[in-house]
């Protein structure tokens, strides 16, 4: 069994933290350690729109050079595509000798794009929820589950300073998972382009479109192979494999047992590996990396051709969600997986 820890103690955290970003996470870690009664102040750029916000909350804010000097935790909670540049030229030249660099994610240090000088803890605290979520669940007393990683042990307590910090946002009431930042960043990777976001939305698709080439009411179509997707995952969630299966009907079940590996069958299975290779390798990074230096132009164009490829799902589900006035919410609470 994973190794998870549910203690900290806070009082590591005598000094400042900077918090580096006010965003999903941002104002989560911000907010959170403040109230564990932590010295926090957000680092944010002069013409940054969250200052307010941040303010308003009453949280001290101050440009991000001034926020990293002094500090002895810094955490690093801007977009990873700006981390590299936000590193160079305004954390590492005010860092204090000794001070902890902390992220919520392992890509740019598993890449190597940012590679912190010896004397300074390396960590990992990254909370498996959206910000919004890890912000109400804290203020409701309860809390979201964390990862916890070191990279870089200067101090030789690296993984208490991290364990202090998952504490004062509240991930230890749930639990900090120990990971390494390779296993985070590989996993995650994979999980949110074979799985979460790029496999099942796709899964959902070809479903749909299968639907509606064959001659189905595209609304017939969306209901089945959509909305209802959410009831299914609830009952996964919540029970897993064999909670879902004891909750639909015996139809269902024999459909489920006997089509579904005929659907996902080996080969899918075999693209999922050499997803993984492309992870491991760094050859997606690399692609993600050059492209977003040269202006993002390859992101541009997989945009464009996902909005057409999804112009039928999106037209019926906008009609439908409207109908039962369902919304997203756009903004910092529109970021889910991380
Ligand atoms: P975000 O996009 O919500 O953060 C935006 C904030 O970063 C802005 O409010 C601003 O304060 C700052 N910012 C944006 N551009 C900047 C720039 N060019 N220079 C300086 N500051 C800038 O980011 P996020 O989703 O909270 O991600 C932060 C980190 O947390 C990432 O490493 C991400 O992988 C990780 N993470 C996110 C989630 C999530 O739910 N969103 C979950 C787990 C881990
Ligand atoms: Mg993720």
């Amino acid at each position: 069994m994973a190794t998870i820890h549910r203690d900290g103690d806070l009082d590591l955290l005598d000094g400042k933290v900077a918090v580096v970003g006010y965003g999903s996470q941002g104002h989560a870690h911000a907010l959170n350690l403040h109230d564990s009664g932590v010295n926090v102040v957000v680092g944010l750029r002069e013409d940054s729109g969250s200052r307010r916000a941040a303010e308003d909350a009453g949280l001290d804010v101050a440009s991000i050079p001034e926020a990293v000097r002094g500090a002895q935790l810094v955490a690093i909670l801007v977009p990873d595509h700006v981390q590299q540049g936000v590193w160079e030229q305004e954390v590492a030249p005010n860092l204090e000798p000794g001070a902890a660099v902390l992220f919520a994610h392992g890509l740019n240090i598993h890449f190597g794009r940012i590679t912190p000088p010896d004397g300074h803890d390396v960590i990992m605290v990254a909370p498996k929820a959206p910000g919004h979520r890890v912000r109400e669940l804290y203020v409701s007393g309860a809390g979201t589950p964390g990862l916890v990683a070191i990279q870089q042990n200067a101090s030789g307590r690296a993984l208490e300073l991290a364990l202090a910090d998952g504490v004062g946002i509240g991930c230890g009431r749930v639990g900090l998972l120990e990971t390494t930042f390779a296993e985070e960043t590989e996993s995650d990777l994979f999980g949110e382009q074979a799985v979460l976001c790029g496999g099942v939305p796709a899964l959902v698709q070809a479903g749909f479109d299968t639907l509606v080439e064959a001659g189905y009411q595209p609304e017939i179509a969306y209901y089945e192979c959509l909305n209802e997707l959410k009831l299914i995952v609830d009952l996964l969630y919540q029970g897993g494999y064999e909670y879902m299966r004891y909750s639909v009907s015996d139809v269902a079940e024999y459909g489920d047992l006997s089509v579904g590996p005929r659907i996902v069958d080996d080969a899918v299975k075999q693209r999922m590996r050499e997803v993984l290779e492309d992870v491991r390798s760094g050859r997606f990074a690399e692609q993600l990396f050059a492209d977003d230096a040269a202006g993002r132009p390859g992101f541009a164009q997989l945009r464009e051709d996902g909005a057409k490829r999804a112009a039928e799902i999106e037209r019926v589900g906008k009609e439908l969600r409207d109908l039962a006035g369902i919304q997203g919410l756009l903004g910092a609470e529109a970021h889910g997986v991380g």
